[in-house]
């Protein structure tokens, strides 16, 4: 049996590559993301009373790697890449159907020229991503106190994140197209977005990060990011 899916739409991001997209919803809050229906869907009926909820259950593909298929066994980053587990114990990307779910805070609802677009916050998402459909989160239902995970009890540590004098002025001058753009920065940075294996290796390398159109450059010394230039591509 076959099942066609149409996504109801698309959803904006700052997230233009997979590198340094946060491994979950709602680690970095104020990453938001905007979802433009498809004509079809491009009705405010649809949206009828969502804003009298604070959360949101998006479904969506995973459209930049379905095409790569998937295997029965991965190796999730929180067992440091070495170690496999089951692809259905794990919130991998390469899996059957390629289907991601995220919990985001719903932000506001927007008409703009007969364009409907609903706008949330704390977004893992990549720019461009298809959403397949949108669901209430039901905090009685969907907040589990006794849930129990061995390997993804808490959420990562984060690392202390710093600005050079010469960054703070390019941001400053920035801020007015991109709001928020250092706390988005520093948030992104604060989750160490390199791969485990390079965390060993390479101390003095610049590492790089696209955001929106902008190229985000930082390094790593003595366990804290100095973002070192931010500039537009
Ligand atoms: N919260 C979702 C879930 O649990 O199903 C996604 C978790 S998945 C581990 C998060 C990662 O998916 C991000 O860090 C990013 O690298 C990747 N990602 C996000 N959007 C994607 C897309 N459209 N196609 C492929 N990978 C994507």
């Amino acid at each position: 049996m076959k099942i066609a899916i149409q996504p109801i739409g698309k959803i904006h991001t700052p997230y233009q590559e997979k590198f340094a997209i946060p491994r979950q919803p709602g680690l970095v809050k104020s990453a938001t993301g905007v979802i433009y229906f498809e004509k079809e869907f491009n009705d405010p009926n649809y949206l009828r009373g969502l804003e009298s909820f604070s959360h949101l259950w998006l479904l969506f593909h995973f459209h930049q790697t379905a095409a790569q298929g998937f295997k029965p066994l991965v190796r999730p980053p929180r067992l440091g890449g070495n170690q496999k587990q089951g692809v259905f114990a794990t919130r991998s990307t390469f899996r059957p159907n390629g289907i991601g779910m995220s919990v985001v805070e719903f932000a506001s609802i927007d008409n703009h020229n007969k364009q409907l677009s609903l706008t949330v916050k704390g977004v893992d998402l990549l720019d461009g991503t298809p959403i397949l459909d949108i669901k209430p989160y039901l905090p009685y239902a969907d907040n589990l106190f006794d849930a129990k995970s061995n390997i993804a009890q808490v959420a990562p540590s984060l690392m202390e994140v710093e600005f050079s004098a010469e960054v703070q002025g390019q941001i400053s001058k920035l801020e007015s197209h991109y709001q928020n753009l250092k706390t988005l920065i520093q948030e992104v940075l604060a989750q160490d977005p390199r791969p485990a294996y390079h965390k060993a290796t390479e101390p003095d390398k610049t590492y790089g990060m696209s955001l929106f159109d902008l190229n985000i450059n930082w390094q790593v010394v003595n366990q804290k990011n100095i973002v070192v230039s931010v500039q537009k591509k």
